[in-house]
This record gives structure tokens, sequence and C-alpha cells, in this order.
């Protein structure tokens, strides 16, 4: 058996990527429309990520995070100036996951309550806390039993959010938009709703931001579009520009009383020199200006084209194509045929989660060998 045995291998060996385009051993070029599950958000190997790696692995690799460091600080205060208001207390880990169990520990602790209302459909991470928050059956079943407290309720059902939520709840933990379990943005007042809840309570409303966050929704946070500013919120994927780096943005109240937790490798130099680099070109080439363009331009033409989908649904560049049955030969064909890497969610829909960087053309290209695969696998 080799490494790569929990992943069904893809036919392509990846060996360099540049901007939305990575390449095989032979040169040929793919176009990352999944921006390889959300991570490349500013780009394969962007120019400023790989010189900010460069000066800081060869000054300082690693430190401990009890020890100040001008790199790590470097990302915290970025962290906190691109931090919705009164989130500016960072904690720093290495996955998406990671930020999740951070974050539901800290809502613990600062509530002191135990019970965690998340979303079915949701998705949240693969670690034993994480994964307690996230609905697929099939992720949990043979992992069984994992943390226990954690309830579900229809996502976007604010009866069944007010019934869950009571004086025992110490968080609501939710995506603004859910993207693994299908691209269902946030109905119309639904996250309000649960600010409100969980405002009465003294419950945590905790913002998976992960797959949202960065500008991928046309505004730098999901939750800013529609006014929401949560307890905590969480982001990684794009964050450390190809480098693995989470982080949990919390409240005050919630940092006080935050509870011992901790990791070796939180905010080490050069992920955070990678993350700090990253956010600085997210910013400075106002990608969710360009997230929300070209997301605009994509969905129009998806919607104007004459491929047999049933829905597009989705904002800026994070959408989710309804094609039914078919979207796994889709995905195939779509790489096989054309050179265009997208992902799935759940079986019947094309998700486009490409790099924020992308251009109306490559949009055109993704829709032009949609046209033709959707042709052939529902014909
Ligand atoms: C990907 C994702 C996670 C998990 O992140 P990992 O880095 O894989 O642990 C959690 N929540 C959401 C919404 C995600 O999209």
């Amino acid at each position: 058996m080799t490494g790569g045995f929990v992943y069904s291998e893809k036919p392509i060996a990846v060996e360099r990527g540049e901007g939305p385009h990575l390449y095989d051993a032979n040169g040929a070029q793919f176009l990352d429309f999944g921006a390889s599950y959300g991570v490349a958000a500013v780009g394969h190997c962007h120019p400023a990520v790989v010189s900010a790696v460069q000066s800081q692995v060869e000054e300082l690799t690693f430190v401990q995070a009890s020890y100040p460091n001008s790199a790590r600080d470097g990302l915290y205060e970025k962290l906190a100036a691109v931090a919705p208001a009164g989130l500016e207390n960072v904690w720093l880990c290495n996955s998406g996951t990671e930020a999740n169990e951070a974050a539901i520990k800290f809502a613990r602790s600062a509530t002191g309550n135990s019970k965690v209302v998340a979303a079915m459909q949701g998705f949240h991470g693969r670690t034993m806390g994480s994964l307690a928050a996230t609905w697929k059956p099939k992720y949990k079943k043979p992992f069984e039993p994992l943390a226990g407290g954690f309830e579900f309720v229809p996502y976007g059902d604010e009866d069944a959010l007010a019934e869950a939520v009571d004086d025992e709840t110490a968080a609501v933990l939710l995506e603004p938009i859910q993207g693994e379990g299908g691209v269902n943005p946030a109905p119309e007042g639904y996250l309000q709703f649960a600010r409100e809840a969980t405002e009465e309570t003294g419950s945590a409303l905790i913002l998976d931001e992960i797959q949202t966050g960065l500008g991928r929704t046309g505004a730098l946070w999901a939750c800013e579009k529609r006014g929401v500013v949560p307890d905590i919120l969480t982001s990684a994927k794009g964050l450390g520009g190809g480098l693995p780096v989470g982080a949990t943005l919390c409240a005050d109240w919630v940092a006080e009383d935050s509870g011992p937790h901790g990791s070796t490798f939180s905010g080490g130099p050069v992920v955070s020199a990678a993350a700090e680099a990253t956010l600085s070109v997210i910013v400075e080439e106002d990608l969710p200006e360009n997230a929300a363009s070209v997301g605009e331009h994509l969905q129009s033409k998806l919607r104007g084209s004459e491929l047999p989908i049933r829905t597009v649904r989705g904002e800026g560049l994070l959408l989710g194509v309804e094609v039914g049955r078919g979207a796994n030969a889709a995905l195939k064909r779509l790489a096989m045929d054309h050179g265009i890497l997208a992902l799935p969610a759940g079986r019947t829909v094309v998700r486009l989660l490409p790099p924020l960087v992308v251009e109306e053309s490559h949009a055109d290209e993704v829709v032009e060998a949609l046209e033709s695969t959707l042709a052939e696998v529902t014909a």
C-alpha cells in the first residue's frame, strides 16, 4: 500500500503551478477551477507569497508561539485589520478542522455550556470535534463515538433554530454558504436570525468561513454581505497561499475565557509570512471585487447557455452547478478532454471554486467545456 491510500488518485501528475494553472511533467496545462480544494485563492505560486516564504525560511524557520516573533506578530496585526469589527483576537493553527476545533472549545469554555447546534448538510472538518459538527453520516459512521453534545437543524429553518437554541447552548456553528454540502447559500435573514437567537441565550455564533472567506463571495467575508458579525469566525484553505494555516478570530468575551488550548506549530514564522503576504495580495489586488465581477460574468454565461443544467447557486467564485447524476462523469471528462479541474459537491453538483485571480476568459473556457461535456454525459 502506498501513502496515497485514502485518496482516489486522479491520472494527472501535477508538477508545477502558476496563477490559475497547473502543469504536468510534460508541460500539459490544466485550469485549476477548484483551486486545489480552495487553497490556491491567490493562484499557485504567487510571487509575493513565494518571496515572503523564501526570505523567512532563511531567517527563522520556526520558533514556539510563546516567544514573540515579527512574522507571527505581522500576521496577527494583518488578520486583526481585516477581521470583522470586534474579532481582533487571533488564534493560529494549521488547518480548517483545527480552527473549528478551537472555536468549539473556546465557545464551550467561555459559555460554560456544552451543546453545539449545527446544520444538516454542513461540513466543518474531519477531526473528532469538527467531524461531530459535520452532517454527512458516511464521513462519521466508521469513527464513532465522536465528541458528544451536537445537535442538527435543517439549514435555513428559523423555527427549528429557535427551538434548538436555549440556555444550555454553547454555540451555533454555521457556514454562510454551505460549500461541500452542495453550495447552499443561507436564505435571506437566516444568519441575522442566528445572531439574535445566540445573543438572547448568551451563546456564541460561530461562522465557518473556511470556504466562503478571504474574498471568495465578492466580499472579504461572506458575513459582511449579510451585515452579521459572529462571536467567532474561522478561516483556513486559501489563507496561507498554499501553506497550511488556519485562524480562529474571536470576540473579547470569548478570548478572555477561552481555556487552556494550544498547538506546537501555532503561528510558525514561515506560514505566518506566507499568510501575511497572501492577505496583502487579496487586499492590494482587490480580489473580492474580481471574484464579484468574474463570478457575475460566469453565472450569467451559465444561465444564458444551452446547458442542460437545473440550477446555478452561490455567490462570487463559489458556484454550484446542479447537473443531476452526471456530475462525476462530467468532472472526469472536463479534466481529461478539456484540461479543466473542478470539484464535486455531493453527487449531483459541479462545484466551481477557482483561484480569485481568474479572468472572464477563463470563465468562458469553462462554460464552453461544460457545454460539450454535459451534452455528452447527459445524452
Ligand atoms: C475545507 C473545509 C473545512 C476543513 O478544512 P481542512 O483544512 O480540510 O481541515 C471546514 N469547513 C469548511 C466550510 C470547509 O470548506
